[in-house]
């Protein structure tokens, strides 16, 4: 028997929720796509420090502590790791409403740079001593005179690399072609920001027709560019143009919570973040803890559980995620889904956290 061992954090408020229905699923998956040949040891953690010595894992939400000088444990991973992709896939189930005609034209997969950008936190606050020493540094020795008003701004700096940009559109690249899609679609702001968003547009231009000559050359990759408030009116206008799409970190921010409300919102949409030259993953759910309803047991539980979709694929276990899919597309076609989704389903029936894993696991195990 071959025994993998995934470490999982359970994660607070609707966590303790969704985290547990999400084990439930997977472990139904894993016994009816390979018997006795495979087995899941989860082994629940409770601090990130403790994902370091697996590569692998997956996290239900985690509160963002309130206050100034205290970071984000979600952030504090994602450095502590380096893992510099949030991929974030987008499609949609029949019988799921969404605000489009034509939902089914969207198939997309987000590479969000997680790692540079205005989001490595180098900022000063308005009107204080370091505010202010950096306004002399960039008025004085730089030969900076368009700080329209220089006594109340606050600053920011965003730095963006060739290095940081190369390894992201890599590993889009290499997505796309394991994956038999048809693009890369880099989206940026480089008509405005020339050297850093329209650094990341030259440089990852300039990767693809390096590392991927062939499949450049033979039409197994095609790797073109987006100006991001176009691409965001494309995606509702034309989806079905997009396949891959390699951006920076806030861009991404944006462009991943958009296309999630396009196939049914936060609760649906899976995530990871990744860093492909160490192997390590941390698989989680993309919405947050859900104060209002934590304890009710009606949250979602697809977030998770399309995330551990997404792991069991990157595991090389790929069979039993397709399981796992198709229970689903079952479920929601028959109406049968949370309250959050089943109110919008014509058929609906709705069934609470607990209620819809047990239906999930019975569809997969008969
Ligand atoms: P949230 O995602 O927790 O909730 C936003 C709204 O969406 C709420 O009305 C909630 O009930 C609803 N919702 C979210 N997930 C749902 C699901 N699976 N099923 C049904 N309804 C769902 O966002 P928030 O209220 O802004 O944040 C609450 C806390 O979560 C904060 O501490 C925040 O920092 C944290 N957070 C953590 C993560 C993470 O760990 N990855 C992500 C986002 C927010």
């Amino acid at each position: 028997m071959e025994t993998i061992t995934i470490p999982y954090l359970t994660g607070d408020g609707v966590g303790t929720e969704v985290t547990p229905a999400m084990i439930t699923v997977v472990n139904a998956a894993v016994r009816a796509a390979y018997g006795d040949e495979r087995r899941i040891a989860w082994q629940e953690i409770h601090d990130i420090e403790e994902f370091r010595p697996h590569k692998v894992g997956i996290k239900g939400p985690l509160t963002t502590p309130v206050g100034s000088g205290i970071r984000s444990l979600n952030v504090a991973l994602r450095q502590a790791l380096d893992l510099y992709v949030c991929l974030r896939p987008v499609r949609w189930y029949a019988g799921v409403h969404s605000p489009l005609l034509h939902p089914e034209r969207v198939n997309m997969t987000v590479f969000r740079e997680n790692t540079e950008d205005i989001y490595a936190g180098i900022e000063w606050e308005a009107g204080t001593p370091e505010a202010q020493k950096f306004y002399r540094f960039l008025h004085n020795e730089m030969g900076v005179n368009k700080v329209r008003f220089p006594e109340t701004s606050a600053f920011g700096v965003k730095p963006v690399s060739r290095e940081g940009t190369e390894r992201l559109v890599r590993a889009a690249c290499r997505y796309a072609i394991e994956h038999a899609l048809p693009t890369v679609t880099l989206v940026h702001k480089g008509n405005i920001m020339k050297f850093t968003e329209g650094g990341f547009k030259r440089w990852g231009y300039e990767l693809a027709e390096r590392d991927f000559a062939d499949e450049l050359k033979s039409g197994k990759l095609t790797i073109n560019d987006c100006i991001a408030d176009a691409f965001l009116q494309n995606t509702l206008l034309k989806p079905e143009t997009y396949s891959v799409i390699a951006t920076l970190n806030l861009n991404g921010d944006y462009i991943s919570d958009q296309l999630a409300a396009m196939v049914g919102g936060i609760g649906i949409a899976p995530g990871a973040n990744i860093n492909y030259n160490t192997g390590h993953a941390i698989f989680e759910a993309t919405h947050g803890t859900a104060p209002d309803i934590a304890g009710k047991d009606i949250v979602n539980p697809c977030s998770i559980i399309l995330s551990a979709v997404m792991m069991l694929e990157y595991l090389g276990w790929k069979e039993a995620g397709v399981l796992i899919e198709h229970a689903l597309e079952h479920s929601f076609q028959e109406g049968y889904a949370t309250a959050d989704l089943a109110r919008f389903m014509p058929n609906g029936h709705v069934l609470s956290t607990s209620q819809f894993a047990a239906q999930l696991a019975e569809r997969i195990t008969h």
